[in-house]
């Protein structure tokens, strides 16, 4: 029987919301229309923020700030009414405190760069997981490595969970600042940020927190997490490629020296010397990401139409049918713990099928969008033993019969690969 007819359809979001999105009505192949499950990757748009976009070019665009004609005026404006935007998204206290980035990439390693930089001594701790996304491991590796700091990481429990026994005892007065992300972009796991900020600020450190494949998909609130820093990206919530956030608190942003030199973030230069400009624009050098800004900021109006907690759900319900079902099948291993701990999306690893080839043959012959690779969490994987996984994550324009395409790609793919390979019963975790 088809899984999607297994579903409580109360918990799900409208079919109809698939047609706000143009791309979706693409067909891949005749005769298959895309199922696209690459969403931890780069989400799709909408047609509000693809015209929220061409809008800016066609009627409002100029540089943001110095002019002081119509045009820079209004893009000024459309510009810092994202800011506003995004503060009033994750609940921060004051727009100051949101910087406009390239990415969550960028985020972290601003982060790094002007807190590390002028923060940490030798024998400084950063605790960092072993889930984390290489961006929010390299950037703590660079800066330990030219301050003198000592990284350390938080191991997993065998089921995949951040072990909080672990963290207990690898938090000290030695810990500088924690590192985590909220949701694993690889075994989806949740992470307790409320916790993780609780007792990371008893022993004295700050936390920032790698929010890529959180904000986009459930509410975050800044203040009441209570976290220092956060990053996260346009391109995962409906926004374009090329702007990203990072939120900080006012203090320990004010306290930081710059990180990128340059146009905007100056009060004023001398040929010698300069003095920074206030924030925000002290960390936004140079022409800032203006139009991906007001494309995240009509993401961020199509995101609260709809209700972070409403698509939280819709995710959900996918993650149990996907999870439930690819545990039925025999030489596939999911990497990560059981629905209730994990956020919208599923990894899995075949005993017999490289990655690589799986996904290849689920996008040519099924029109299936999957990742297949490391996903940027080579250690990762290594602890878990394997070089790739495949995954498949979702977001609210997904519905059940997607994952009955993917279902249906694996069982060919499987006869194709390892004829062997038969449907069992029993539920198996990494
Ligand atoms: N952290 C996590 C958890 C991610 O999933 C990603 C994107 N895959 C990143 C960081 C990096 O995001 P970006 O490429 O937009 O900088």
């Amino acid at each position: 029987m088809s899984a999607a007819k297994t579903v409580d359809q109360s918990a799900l979001l409208p079919e109809s919301l698939r047609d706000d999105f143009p791309i979706l009505s693409r067909d891949i192949l005749e005769g298959h229309p895309l199922v696209f499950l690459d969403n931890a990757a780069s989400t799709q748009r909408p047609r509000q923020v693809i015209d929220a976009i061409s809008n800016v070019y066609e009627h409002d665009y100029a540089n943001v700030h110095r002019g002081i004609h119509t045009l820079s005026e209004r893009s000024t404006e459309l510009y810092e009414l994202a800011r506003e935007k995004v503060r009033a998204f994750v609940g921060a206290k004051h727009a100051r405190e949101v910087i406009f980035t390239p990415g969550t990439t960028a985020s972290i390693n601003l982060v790094a760069r002007s807190w590390g930089g002028a923060n940490l001594q030798p024998g400084d701790e950063i605790l960092t997981t072993v889930m984390e996304h290489h961006s929010n491991l390299v950037p703590w590796q660079q800066i330990a490595a030219e301050t003198g700091a000592v990284l350390r990481h938080v191991p997993i429990t065998e089921d995949g969970r951040l072990d909080m026994a672990a963290f207990d005892q690898l938090l000290s007065e030695r810990t500088k600042l924690v590192a985590v992300c909220s949701i694993s972009n690889t075994l989806g796991t949740i992470n307790p940020i409320d916790e993780i900020t609780s007792k990371a600020h008893a022993a004295g450190a700050l936390v920032l927190v790698d929010a890529a494949q959180s904000v986009p998909h459930m509410p975050v609130d800044v203040l009441k997490s209570d976290v220092d820093f956060l990053a996260f990206s346009g391109h995962k919530m409906l926004g374009p490629s090329g702007v990203g956030i990072l939120y900080g608190k006012e203090s320990l942003l004010d306290a930081m020296p710059p990180f990128l030199g340059g146009g905007s973030m100056i009060n004023e230069v001398r040929l010698d010397s300069f003095t920074p400009a206030e924030l925000p624009a002290k960390f936004e050098a140079g022409t800032p990401p203006i139009a991906p800004a007001i494309g995240m900021s009509a993401a961020i109006d199509y995101l609260n139409h709809i209700g972070l907690e409403a698509i939280h759900r819709h995710e959900q319900v996918l993650t149990q049918l996907a999870y439930d079902a690819l545990s039925q099948i025999e030489g596939l291993r999911i990497l990560g713990p059981a629905p209730k701990h994990r956020a919208g999306l599923v990894s899995f690893a075949f005993e017999r099928i490289h990655a690589h080839e799986f996904a290849q043959v689920l996008n040519d012959q099924f029109g299936v969008a999957v990742r297949a690779g490391h996903h940027c969490t080579q250690p990762l994987h290594a602890l878990l033993g394997i070089s790739a996984s495949t995954r498949a994550s979702f977001y609210f324009y997904n519905q059940p019969e997607n994952v009955d395409c993917l279902l249906e790609g694996i069982s060919a793919v499987q006869s194709m690969f390892a004829p062997q390979g038969r449907r069992r019963r029993r539920k198996h975790n990494s």
